[in-house]
């Protein structure tokens, strides 16, 4: 039964993924796999044993919305120039030196202003919004994967499509119910060493990559984003591997951003990401096959337009300028990722170049 049906009031809900394990209660949604007594919180600060069941502590509680260009999340090979309404709740189970969004990732950020609502009232907002999308952003998706799934379900039934950004850490069970509900997803991969994983993001890498792969797997229309921090995760043998694995393990359509770094959070001591850098990951993951690589966190027009991978037929072109809309929790702007993109306009009416005739890999319709 869906957990929105169960829910009497807004409060906490029972989680769907767990199990127990004596007196405690054992989370099954992440790889971190907290056992938990009586009154703990897991790690992510999302999931609690109340009495011996685990309950979902996000579940219905928005702590930000938003209506956005799905260019923003990013995601540019899935409708492009559609808006999408972005919610976010509290919460990460991961730990990036680098979080863009700590205010909202960290287990303090319950304490936040937020509002509940029912995956109805969502979705009733969508449509007044006149969105074609909801995409589950700000914090860590998986958070409230039950409240994603309850509420896709009632969107797909209106024609509303469902996107996550997400780290992937997941586990593939959760994971394979989260992702049947779930039409278009943006993945994370922050490096691509275990090293890097667990000494700087607080997590490891493998697990990431098979979410990747299941996505891909179900039909998910996948991106993903690598963010180049300096002398972390950007050196060319890393590089090289991310764009080897994502051209044999996804394809070499899979659409790729790499994200320059700029100093936040924890390494506030870092400078920002150099262009040669970017410049070097972009020729490299176009050496390795990739078809499609895109430059994200910046305002411009520098790498955001799809170009023909046979002729550089400019097939949709983005211009983007700096947010001027800020979405800011308790003083401090969140990050949506891009910034706000001000025109897109596809130069093709179907999925291949009016040119030369090369498939171009994006989708202009819906599923
Ligand atoms: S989702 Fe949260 S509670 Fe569950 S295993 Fe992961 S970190 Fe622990």
């Amino acid at each position: 039964m869906p957990l929105a049906d169960i829910v009497m009031s807004m409060g906490p809900a029972e989680a769907r993924w767990w199990h127990t394990e004596g007196d405690r209660v054992g989370c099954d949604l992440c790889p971190h796999r907290c056992a938990m007594d009586d009154g703990e919180v897991g790690r992510c600060g999302a999931r609690q044993n109340e009495g011996g069941r685990l309950i979902s502590l996000t579940y219905g509680q928005v702590y930000v919305k938003n209506v956005d260009p799905i260019e923003k999340k990013p995601i540019f090979h899935y409708r492009p120039g559609t808006r999408v309404l972005s919610l976010g709740t509290f919460g990460c189970n991961l730990g990036c030196r680098f979080c863009q969004n700590a205010v909202l990732a960290q287990p303090s950020g319950r304490e936040l202003p937020h509002q509940a609502m029912r995956p109805q009232e969502v979705v009733d907002l969508a449509e007044r919004e006149g969105v074609q999308g909801l995409a589950w952003t700000f914090n860590e998706p998986i958070m409230w994967s039950e409240f994603i799934i309850d509420t896709a379900r009632l969107a797909r039934a209106k024609g509303i499509y469902t996107m996550i950004n997400t780290n992937g850490y997941i586990l593939p069970g959760a994971a394979g119910e989260l992702l049947d509900h779930v039409q278009v997803a943006n993945i994370d991969v922050k490096g691509f060493t275990d090293d890097h994983y667990r000494k700087v993001c607080g997590g490891s890498l493998q697990e990431v990559l098979d979410t990747c792969a299941l996505a891909r797997s179900k039909g998910v229309h996948v991106e993903i984003t690598c963010l180049l921090v300096p002398g972390l995760n950007d050196s060319e043998g890393e590089v090289t591997a991310l764009c080897r694995w994502l051209v044999d393990a996804l394809g070499p359509d899979t659409p790729l951003f790499f994200y320059r770094f700029h100093p936040s959070h924890q390494l506030t001591g870092l400078p920002e990401q150099s262009t040669e850098v970017m410049e070097r990951a972009y020729t490299i993951a176009r050496g390795e096959g990739a078809r499609y690589v895109y430059f994200g966190g910046a305002a411009g027009g520098e790498r955001q337009d799809t170009l023909c991978p046979s002729c550089g037929f400019l097939a949709v072109e983005r211009k983007s300028v700096r947010s001027t809309d800020k979405v800011c929790v308790k003083g401090q702007e969140i990050s949506r990722f891009c910034p706000t993109f001000a025109r897109v306009t596809a130069a093709i009416d179907a999925p291949r170049c009016p040119r030369c005739g090369t498939d171009i890999a994006v989708w202009l319709s819906g599923w």
